[in-house]
């Protein structure tokens, strides 16, 4: 197609060269991710978040490619309310390991985007300092769906990141329903940062959340707050020693830091690696890692049958059917479940 030609589509659809560029081949896909290109992990991610069927395919064929490149990375989970402080948290953060020479990826889990029509995690200009260097990359929450389908494209973008040579991955999340939970499901080590307040420190931990935490920092220990910071920091501890050892042997660390200031920042990251290294030798970082692939493979099969379901020509032409007949209570709901499930079997064998 000549140049004219290029113009003309672009000036009467605008999406034109965005859905043309990302229509690349899966060689050039994975050579441009191995080779660390961001532009096309970027567009590869894009794929990933795309419910175009066409697209579909192809980011799936692009991740099968870059599997054996995955895994290198130390998977980092970070959640907290809003207003803690996670953006200048990650980016000071971000920002010391870099000069370290590491490559940091932050991806967000924030279903506040599909649920609420507006992102909590994404409306202000974050993690400035982070946003324009080069050995970071970062991608915002993808905009619609449940959940569910939020968190498996965010663990697939995870593996493009780690193919592409980022070699910590943070994923965060403001904890909005079970967003926590995913973000659990797919990290090494799940960092929960928090305020300190007017003696109630407690109270603000949502249930479970205690038993995820891998460590606990109190952020905004400056100025008039470390006082408070310090006494939150023992309220904390006395509340942990109350849950049962974890099967790694890990005992939460309950730390302060400022994000602003960065003060407590570097001996934060040490407390990491000491997980790291630690659950490394012991056999506990692979095996945890394991279980969450079993875990996943799972979930795929569970959503991609409900997705088969739901498309199924059959079931389609009858589902309003079967949902008024219960409506009406002709049925039972479990008689009308069993009814669609058979024809969504007849048609497979
Ligand atoms: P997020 O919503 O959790 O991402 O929080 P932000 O990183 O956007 O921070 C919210 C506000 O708290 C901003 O005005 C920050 O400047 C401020 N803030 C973040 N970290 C600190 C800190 O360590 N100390 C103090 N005093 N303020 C902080």
């Amino acid at each position: 197609m000549n140049q004219n030609n290029e113009n003309f589509n672009e000036s009467i659809n605008p999406d034109f060269k965005a859905k043309k560029s990302l229509m690349r081949s899966v060689d050039e896909y994975v050579e441009g991710i191995v080779s660390g290109n961001r532009t096309i992990l970027s567009q590869a991610i894009t794929l990933i978040e795309s419910s175009r069927e066409d697209h579909k395919e192809l980011s799936r064929e692009i991740l099968e490619n870059c599997l054996d490149r995955t895994g290198n990375s130390v998977r980092i989970g970070i959640t907290g309310v809003p207003g803690v402080g996670k953006s200048t948290f990650i980016d000071a953060l971000g920002i010391d390991r870099i000069v370290k020479g590491d490559k940091i990826a932050v991806l967000t889990i924030d279903p506040s985007s599909s649920l609420s029509k507006g992102s909590i995690l994404g409306d202000k200009t974050r993690m400035e300092a982070l946003s324009v260097h080069p050995d970071a990359f970062i991608r915002p929450s993808p905009a619609s769906g449940t959940l569910g389908g939020v968190a498996r494209k965010t663990r697939e973008a995870l593996l493009l990141c780690e193919a592409a040579g980022f070699n910590i991955i943070l994923i965060e999340t403001v904890g909005v329903g079970q967003s926590e939970t995913a973000v659990h499901s797919m990290v090494d080590f799940f960092l929960v940062l928090m305020l300190t307040g007017a003696g109630d420190e407690l109270q603000g931990i949502k249930r479970g959340i205690m038993e995820m935490a891998d460590m606990i920092a109190i952020n905004k220990a400056d100025g008039a707050n470390l006082d408070s910071a310090k006494r939150a920091v023992q309220q904390i501890q006395n509340a942990l020693a109350l849950f049962s050892d974890r099967p790694s042997g890990w005992k939460p660390p309950v730390v302060m830091c400022s994000a602003m200031e960065g003060s407590g920042i570097i001996e934060l990251w040490e407390k990491i690696e000491n997980y790291v290294h630690q659950s490394r030798k012991s056999g506990y970082f692979v095996q945890k890692r394991k279980v969450q692939s079993i875990d996943w493979m799972v979930e795929t099969i569970e959503q991609q049958l409900k997705e088969m379901f739901y498309k199924h020509p059959d079931v389609k032409r009858h589902l309003m059917d079967f949902e008024n007949k219960v409506n009406e209570g002709t049925i039972s709901s479990f008689k009308a479940a069993s009814e669609l499930i058979k024809l969504f079997e007849s048609k497979k064998s």
